[in-house]
């Protein structure tokens, strides 16, 4: 063709780049502000709940109903300490996702750390019905992790697990090196997670069965937080369950290259 109809095809071409992208930015932009929305509505309706419990006990103490005494403070106690972890938790879940997490890495031996995370829940749970276990296939296994942060993941994820596993049941944390990244695994013979919930189970708030787990306990954030820090590691975590039977939460962390087998 002559040098006009080109020159017209290519600027076409550009002209219909240039709108797909900005379609591109106009749609995240949208996702955006309406996952802000969300959170903003998620927090809201968190909130609400643990302040109206807040607001009725002390409107009955105030009118005399109630007396002011420890009896009748502790469900004001309990909901105040719900609220402030429910702030620490967002707050460390919007740091994480604004992927501004900076992490205090030093190298800890899995092992010796799972162990006495372990150690503590058995301690805890020692009335509750639910034993602990540990094991692992290694002695020694240092990777480079933020503790406190790693620390975390796993008393969410053991803390599920002894939450929805029923009396008389066990979960199990165990701690294996594979080729290229040491593995976390908790397995509880809980209640487990149905397939439609197993993809939205990291979700913040995102909550399996909304009135069974509000009293039970979390914030509806501990997987998601997870999930950020086990990533902001340049791990995953893997999730594999069957309802009546039980839940394995597999965490993933890259070896340093000194450490892989065969290096
Ligand atoms: P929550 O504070 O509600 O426990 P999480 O983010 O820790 O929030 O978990 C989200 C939901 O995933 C829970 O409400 C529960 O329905 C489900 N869940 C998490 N861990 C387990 C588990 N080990 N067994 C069964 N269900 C689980």
């Amino acid at each position: 063709g002559n040098l006009e109809t080109q020159v017209e095809a290519v600027s076409t071409d550009e002209l219909g780049a240039v709108a797909s992208a900005f379609n591109n930015l106009v749609g995240q932009l949208k996702r955006t502000e309406q996952a802000r929305k969300h959170l903003v509505a998620d927090v809201a309706h968190e909130l609400r709940t643990p302040l109206s419990i807040i607001n009725g006990q002390l409107e009955l103490i105030e009118q005399g109903i109630k007396a002011s005494d420890i009896e009748n403070l502790l469900p004001i106690h309990d909901e105040v300490f719900r609220l402030t972890q429910l702030v620490n938790d967002l707050h460390q879940l919007t740091i994480a996702e604004a992927g501004k997490l900076v992490l205090n890495k030093q190298l800890v031996d899995m092992p010796s750390l799972v162990e006495r995370i372990v150690e503590n829940f058995q301690m805890a749970t020692e009335d509750n019905g639910v034993s602990v276990k540990f094991g692992t296939d290694v002695e020694e296994l240092s990777i480079p992790v933020d503790r406190n942060r790693l620390t975390q993941v796993l008393i969410n994820l053991i803390g599920n697990a002894v939450r929805y596993t029923p009396e008389g049941g066990t979960v199990e944390v165990i701690v294996a090196r594979r080729d290229e990244y040491a593995e976390i695994k908790v397995k509880d013979t809980g209640v487990g997670i149905a397939p439609d919930h197993q993809a939205h189970i990291f979700d913040r708030f995102y909550r399996a069965d909304e009135d069974r787990t509000r009293d039970t306990g979390g914030t509806g954030l501990g997987l998601a937080i997870a999930k950020e820090f086990v990533e902001a590691h340049g791990g995953n975590i893997e999730l594999s369950s069957t309802v009546g039977v039980g839940s394995a939460f597999t965490v993933h962390l890259p070896l340093p290259k000194s450490n892989m087998k065969g290096a």
